[in-house]
């Protein structure tokens, strides 16, 4: 199933599942309380009756997440490579996933217009990601239970003010700035994706690739990824985890190229969609 957050022209939001061409809304006030339902309890909110047509709704994020997105730097060794290149580092390979957070309020909806302002940073970048959603309350996961605790896939930009990131000591503020977590389309339910490490994953800007793996190069996988986060820790239904991007992102070009106004940005990931967005900055 495909999950979507959907607008209405009378500018009500709700969560729905796609059906066809159509939305079949679910009548929890937002996506986040049906991913707090037990499973078994979900399918009662799925709403008899009415289907709302695609045409004439917008979609907005698929999740807003109660707390911090959860990345993992550095998780393709090409990226990995690029980077150290790019700024005259040795290239060191953790033992462990590196774990940074953006906020939540930095979330965006697809298709939408990203508002970036010129004054804080010249250096927007981009990283195409797939994005795990988990779905029940879980801690110490192990890995051979770690995909039992995911709802689903999505596609997600890790936008990034480069010189912000740099001139932290942690990556925080440069990953969170408002508008550079775009989201979506919709989340596709795990059942549909039965191998997520091995999916297509693709980033275009204005029409050209600029990066293309698959998610079989991710160093560690998604199971570590969610032992290692578990591990001592909570995880909530609705908690996103991004997964990391592969190489090509616009930094380590040479010459590095950074997001213009104007620019139109599309994440796609074999199995899930396209996560298309423009860009303004001013
Ligand atoms: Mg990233």
């Amino acid at each position: 199933m495909r999950f979507v957050t959907f607008r209405r022209a009378d500018g009500r939001t709700q969560p729905g599942v796609i059906e066809g061409d159509a939305i079949r809304p679910i009548t929890t006030p937002a996506m986040l309380d049906y991913l707090r339902l037990a499973p078994h309890e979900r399918i009662a909110w799925h709403a008899a009756g009415e289907l709302v047509p695609l045409t004439g709704v917008t979609l907005e994020a698929p999740l807003r997440p109660s707390r911090n997105v959860f990345c993992v730097g550095r998780n393709y060794l090409e990226h990995a490579k690029e980077g150290a290149r790019a700024l005259g580092r040795e290239l060191k390979l953790p033992d462990v996933p590196t774990f940074f957070t953006k906020a939540p309020s930095a979330i965006a909806a697809p298709d939408a217009v990203l508002h970036l302002q010129a004054d804080v940073s010249p250096e927007y970048d981009f990283e195409a990601e797939l994005a795990v959603i988990i779905g029940v309350r879980c801690k110490n996961v192990r890995e051979e239970d770690a995909m039992h605790v995911i709802f689903g896939y999505s596609a997600f930009n890790d936008i990034t003010a480069r010189d912000v990131q740099r001139a932290h000591g942690q990556w925080f503020k440069g990953k969170s700035l408002d508008d550079t977590a775009p989201l979506g389309p919709w989340i596709v339910s795990a059942d549909e994706i039965p191998d997520p490490q091995s999916l297509a994953i693709a980033f275009r800007l204005n029409g050209v690739e600029k990066q293309r793996s698959t998610t079989a190069n991710m160093i560690f996988r998604i199971p570590r990824l969610i032992a290692e986060l578990s591990r001592g820790m909570t995880l909530e239904p609705g908690d996103v985890i991004a997964t990391g991007t592969p190489e090509g992102v616009g930094f380590a070009r040479t010459p590095p190229e950074f997001l213009r106004s104007g620019d139109v940005m599309e994440v796609e990931i074999e199995g899930i969609g396209i996560l298309r967005n423009t860009v303004s900055i001013a």
